[in-house]
């Protein structure tokens, strides 16, 4: 299996217009419980359900580890982190150990704190996804994406995190780095990016590398 995408729960702490679900949006007290309760009582099964193999061979015959994104909502707000998002990292080390998954994350980034990087980095996080960086998230239109862009450069140097890029950037103050990392390096690495469900299905098809999950 190349890759799965896991919504974890549908708890958000924004209401985008552009979204394509209206589930993603704030809870609050119980009703934030409910929401986060229903991912609490799946993961472990899903997990469990999951192949022992994590790999693909690729169309050159090469065998590469099996692409495993988790997102929301967003996973890091008050609520989800400790309750859900931390636990399922962990589930998935105890599953497989060393021979996991590559593990992205999907966040906004601007809750991003250091101490949310090393609570994933060191639960096998590899890659940590900012998928924010449109003119269509609000607070961050305009030159303020790209302040986002650099606090979040910022924080990760803390951790030795590479920046990588998905490649097509052509605005040089994304200043985005076009390399995609080797399947035996386990990083930990950052890409910054766009919300990809902005992508229309005809721009898909005529562009196919915007559709690509970066790692
Ligand atoms: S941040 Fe993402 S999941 Fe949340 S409302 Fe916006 S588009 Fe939807």
């Amino acid at each position: 299996m190349e890759a799965i995408y896991w919504v974890l729960t549908w708890a958000c702490h924004r209401r985008c217009k552009h979204c394509y679900d209206d589930r993603f949006r704030p809870y609050v007290r119980e009703d934030l419980k409910r929401v986060v309760g229903e991912g609490q009582s799946a993961y472990r099964n899903i997990i469990a359900n999951l192949p022992e193999d994590m790999s693909f061979v690729d169309a050159s015959g090469a065998r590469k580890r099996t692409l495993l994104v988790l997102a929301g909502g967003e996973v890091l707000i008050d609520g989800v982190r400790e309750e859900l998002f931390y636990p399922v990292l962990e589930e998935i080390g105890r599953r497989w150990g060393d021979r996991g998954p590559h593990i992205s994350i999907q966040t906004t980034g601007d809750i991003l704190t250091p101490e949310h990087i090393e609570g994933m980095l060191s639960r096998g996080v590899r890659t940590i996804a900012i998928a924010s960086i449109d003119d269509f998230h609000v607070g961050l239109e305009g030159d303020k994406k790209f302040a986002l862009m650099e606090d979040v450069r910022a924080m990760m140097a803390l951790f030795g995190a590479r920046e990588v890029g998905l490649g097509g950037a052509r605005d040089p103050r994304l200043k985005a780095p076009g390399s995609r990392p080797a399947d035996d390096d386990r990083g930990p690495f950052f890409v910054l990016w766009r919300a990809a469900r902005l992508v229309d299905w005809r721009t898909l098809a005529a562009r196919p590398w915007l559709g690509e999950w970066p790692l």
